[in-house]
């Protein structure tokens, strides 16, 4: 990734959200695995990095129990700023930053997409929901960036407030690097699900 993008979202002023610090992202700039989350929150403003809040203590403990580091993958959201209070991302916030996460994916070419809960899931595959198809491979073609693999689990931040989905996405996450050598295999088609 170079300093030049993310000098460009650091000073960008697409939407209301801007004024605040965003929060570009972080880890391999030529990483296999890419982990795309929702948003920034005032740890992550604070911090200017994604993820270093509880969710992302939980993503720590997650990445090291597969042996991976942070710096082995890269870490961003869909929207690089803080929205207040925390709320959702409004579409049209998701939209104003589409061309920074699109203008990511492109430069560091990931093997695999982990899609960090429904926001992330839906920023690309609108009419999925995140319990019918989280742990599932999903191949889809996307406008204006190509053919990616898009492996979507239960956000951690949602794992720690509801404890039901804390083991699958436990499950799910253990599942990360056997899909990423099936993907370098070519054995895709045989992990490949596409629910609807
Ligand atoms: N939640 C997210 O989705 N992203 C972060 O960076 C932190 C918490």
């Amino acid at each position: 990734m170079s300093n030049n993008l993310t000098d460009r979202i650091k000073s960008c002023d697409y939407c209301q959200l801007s004024g605040g610090r965003p929060v570009p992202g972080e880890g391999n700039p030529h990483a296999d695995i890419m982990f795309i989350g929702e948003a920034p929150g005032k740890q992550e403003e604070l911090a200017g990095r994604p993820f270093v809040g509880a969710a992302g203590k939980l993503l720590n403990r997650l990445l090291e129990g597969i042996g991976l580091k942070r710096d082995d993958v890269y870490i961003t959201n869909i929207i690089k700023c803080r929205p207040p209070q925390n709320r959702d991302p409004l579409p049209e916030e998701i939209k104003a930053c589409r061309e920074w996460l699109d203008e990511q994916i492109k430069s560091i070419k990931p093997k695999l997409i982990v899609l960090l809960g429904r926001h992330a899931l839906n920023r690309f595959l609108p009419e999925l929901k995140i319990s019918k198809v989280h742990g599932q491979l999903l191949r889809e073609e996307v406008a204006d960036l190509g053919t990616f693999v898009f492996f979507p689990i239960y956000h951690p931040a949602a794992a720690l407030y509801n404890p039901k989905m804390r083991e699958p996405m436990e499950e799910d996450f253990k599942k990360i690097l056997n899909l990423l050598q099936s993907i370098e295999e070519g054995n895709l088609f045989d992990n490949l699900n596409r629910c609807l």
